[in-house]
């Protein structure tokens, strides 16, 4: 039996989009226009800019309309915060695509404060409101895998940011995949999406990004795909094509030195070669594992990830 990827069979075309940004309206430096030109002069199609929806900001959701022009979009979100994580700090949670007038949480500032809401409750309330719902930079916030369970018992996110360039570059903690392939491998299933976080007070801009199928660039057909899992993220390689055919994976890619194959616990398998724009691999290591993905590595390092495959 042969499956492709439903972002190389969904019809339209691919549109790079960054996910997660922030201006001067919370706690970036650039005036939100300026924000806007520089990631359409970069050759982005889309944005959210994704201020944080505190109080101490008066509950922002930036306004990106006038930014927009024929080639480049933005879709209206926010950075939401309420409820206390394991570890006792602030929940951070990407929202993108809120209405403008989308209710406050009592959130205050950046310390949880008693009668908020729990994290899962507000990021539920964001996806029935229609937003697109990722768990924001696991690592870097100290998120407990027992916390990513409670947003996900509840199905109150669709990914978890597995690349947050801001905390590669701020901290060296850019991770979400210890987090993610734990709740894949308990059947949870969520994708996985790499952002910027930029805030422009260091070269936080233009190192993670999502790459989306869509039939038309604007608001809701990109939400429509982000919310069906039909993209890719990236850090400058392209996925091209994955299909599973029996139990063979095929992978196209632009030039490669490593297509690797994560599933459950250990099960992980590497190709590695010089300018590789295709690999193929058996998946007789991953008999036992709910999922696999795929990691292409380019020679300067810099990598791209699918969406994950259930069996
Ligand atoms: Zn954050
Ligand atoms: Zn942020």
């Amino acid at each position: 039996m042969t499956h492709r990827l439903s972002v190389f069979s969904a019809p339209g075309r691919f549109l790079r989009g960054n996910l997660h940004t922030h201006s001067n309206l919370s706690d970036g430096v650039l005036d939100p226009s300026e924000v806007c030109r520089r990631y359409r002069d970069e050759g982005y199609h889309f944005l959210a800019l994704t201020d944080h929806f505190v109080g101490v900001f008066g509950y922002p959701i930036t306004d990106t309309l006038p930014f927009r022009t024929n080639s480049f979009t933005t879709i209206l979100g926010a950075e939401i915060h309420s409820g206390a994580m394991e570890n006792g700090e602030l929940w951070h949670i990407l929202a993108v695509g809120l209405p403008k007038d989308f209710t406050p949480a009592n959130a205050p500032g950046f310390s949880p404060v008693t009668d908020q809401e729990t994290g899962p409750e507000l990021a539920a309330r964001a996806m029935e409101a229609g937003a697109f719902v990722a768990i924001a930079h696991p690592q870097w916030s100290g998120l407990t895998v027992s916390d990513a369970r409670s947003i996900a018992a509840v199905n109150a996110a669709h990914a978890v940011e597995i690349y947050n360039h801001g905390c590669a570059t701020g901290c060296d903690r850019p991770d979400g995949f210890a987090v993610l392939d734990q709740l894949l491998a308990e059947g949870r299933r969520l994708n996985l999406i790499a952002t910027d976080d930029a805030h422009f007070t260091e070269p936080d801009h233009f190192g993670g990004w999502v790459m989306v199928k869509a039939e038309a660039n604007e608001p809701e057909a990109l939400l429509g795909a982000l919310k069906r899992g039909d993209f890719y993220s990236s850090q400058g390689p392209e996925l091209r094509d994955v299909v599973i055919d029996g139990d063979t994976i095929h992978v196209e890619m632009s030039a490669c030195s490593a297509m690797i194959v994560s599933g459950a616990g250990s099960a992980a398998k590497a190709v590695h070669g010089h300018s590789m724009t295709r690999a193929a691999m058996p998946l007789r290591r991953f008999a036992n594992s709910p999922f696999i993905r795929v990691t292409v590595v380019d020679a300067a390092g810099k990598r791209a990830w699918s969406n994950p495959h259930y069996f």
